[in-house]
């Protein structure tokens, strides 16, 4: 991408040395405060939905005594419910290229990894790609690619975008094409914005200098500072829902997780609201790639559940995303802590979805290779209404007017109904009898436990839909 002049190339170098203190992080994990009382303390600050501080979350992220870990999920559990209900938004990736001009240790797309198949998909190909997952009944697509666009550049994703959303089949099509791709420039993310993304989601991968040097080899990836300040130039292009996370197993989580917390508190204050998602993807083994196979510092699955809930409890109003790296059973106990949305169905390979054959282009190994419809019904049965919601971007509350309506508690007099009323769509367009069941049981006792107010909102928009309209959102 253009990084453009020698000015502005100082100025995003130093900003990008600003927003993450190696010291203040370890200071804060140092000097971590150990017995019950100060524990406790923390998880009260939690309950009354104040969000963390570096300190709180280091004394949270040592604890190992089983009756604290205890009181831990369960206050990440409350916090969550009282949040987001029973939803669960659903997506699919669509990857649409794996060329990559960078050398990412522990990705299999990277530049000189040569047992790879490279493939960037035509148009047609991701229109193909796209009705695939219309027809499997999915609204939202996360678009992924790696770092050199074929022949015409930039323009390629812009135009994939508009494919993506030009797709119709029967009664559905994508409502909301979010994307993870490399870091632009301002005039680049103003474009982007043109084409009618939801959310541009990029993770620092790790936030850990020395190591973000070790890891990253080659290609423009190498600058540390022009990926961290992406979403400060996202923000400033308009772009008010960012998705930002790291690539667990690179460097120690701790440290990770309080400097996600700096990175968010930097963009709250020159912004004035912080990231729309976090995610928070476990390394996974991948072709071509040592690192990817012995992680230099693996995340175990306790851990792992730590992390969510620290993350729950940290920033209670931003959306948690787990995808389809971790295991069916890890995804479950993850819901209850804290994850808001969840890929299912996925494929990493561009093409993915109409072959089921092409593992020689994917990017790394799923833990869930179950179809949407499955992970459906297994939500459903656990009490989780699966959402197709797309409402907050269409409707303009993005950024700090979606904070704004979420931090009072607000949000989920739209989101409730909104979730409902797309899971009935699913359950009338694409589901088999056995999913249709689970959904119905989980609708009865979500709309059971509803204040009075959001239950009539909701019954009517679910009449709506049983009536044979689409798209109903509030
Ligand atoms: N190329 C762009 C970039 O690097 O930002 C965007 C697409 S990249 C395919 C999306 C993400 O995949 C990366 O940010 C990285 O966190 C993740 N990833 C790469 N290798 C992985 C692995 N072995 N296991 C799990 N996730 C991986
Ligand atoms: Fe390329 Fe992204 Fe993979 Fe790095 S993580 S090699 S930039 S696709």
């Amino acid at each position: 991408m253009k990084r453009s002049t020698d000015s502005e190339t100082r100025a995003y170098k130093e900003l990008g040395n600003t927003i993450i203190d190696e010291k203040q992080i370890e200071v804060a994990l140092a000097d971590r405060k150990h017995d019950k009382t100060a524990v406790r303390e923390v998880l009260a600050k939690a309950r009354a939905l104040q969000g963390l501080d570096l300190s709180d979350m280091a004394t949270l992220a040592h604890i190992s005594d089983p009756e604290l870990l205890g009181e831990l999920f369960d206050t990440a559990t409350k916090v969550k419910e009282s949040i987001y209900g029973k939803r669960l938004v659903l997506f699919a990736p669509l990857y649409i290229s794996n060329l990559c001009g960078n050398e990412c240790l522990y990705c299999a797309f990277r530049a000189k990894n040569k047992e790879l198949k490279r493939r960037a998909l035509t148009q047609e190909e991701i229109a193909a790609e796209t009705g695939i997952l219309i027809n499997q009944g999915h609204k939202r697509v996360l678009l992924v690619a790696g770092e050199a666009y074929p022949g015409e550049g930039f323009s390629y994703i812009l135009k994939s975008i508009k494919t993506v959303y030009s797709v119709k089949s029967g009664q559905g099509n994508i409502r909301r094409v979010n994307v993870n791709i490399a870091p632009l420039s301002v005039d680049e993310f103003v474009q982007l914005k043109g084409t009618g993304i939801g959310t541009f989601q990029l993770f620092q991968e790790t936030y850990h200098r020395e190591t973000y040097d070790r890891v990253h080899r080659g290609g423009k990836k190498r600058d540390y500072e022009w990926r961290i300040t992406a979403m400060h130039r996202a923000m400033k292009a308009g772009i008010d829902d960012v998705g930002i996370g790291v690539l667990f197993g690179l460097a120690d989580w701790r440290f990770e997780i309080l400097a996600l917390m700096q990175h968010i508190r930097h963009l709250e204050r020159e912004f004035g609201v912080g990231p729309h998602t976090i995610s928070v993807p476990r390394m996974e083994p991948a072709s071509g790639s040592r690192l990817a196979e012995q992680p230099p510092k693996p995340v175990d699955d306790l851990d792992f559940r730590k992390i969510v809930a620290i993350l729950r409890l940290a920033v209670p109003y931003t959306g948690i995303i787990m995808s389809t790296r971790e295991t069916p059973a890890m995804r479950r106990e993850t819901f209850a802590l804290g994850v808001s949305q969840i890929s299912a169905g996925s494929r990493t390979n561009p093409g993915g979805y109409s072959t089921d054959e092409d593992f020689y282009s994917e990017q790394f190994c799923l833990g869930d290779h179950r179809p949407l419809d499955e992970v459906v019904n297994d939500a459903a049965s656990l009490g989780y209404i699966p959402s197709f919601c797309t409402a907050c971007y269409r409707l303009g509350r993005t950024g700090r007017d979606f904070m704004d309506l979420a931090k009072p508690g607000d949000i989920k007099d739209h989101c409730n109904p909104n979730a409902l009323s797309t899971f009935v769509e699913y359950l009338t367009d694409y589901a088999p009898e056995g999913t249709r069941r689970a959904g119905e049981e989980a609708i009865r006792s979500v709309l059971a436990d509803m204040d009075e107010r959001t239950q009539a909102r909701s019954v009517t928009m679910i009449q709506e839909v049983r009536a044979g309209r689409r798209d109903v959102f509030c």
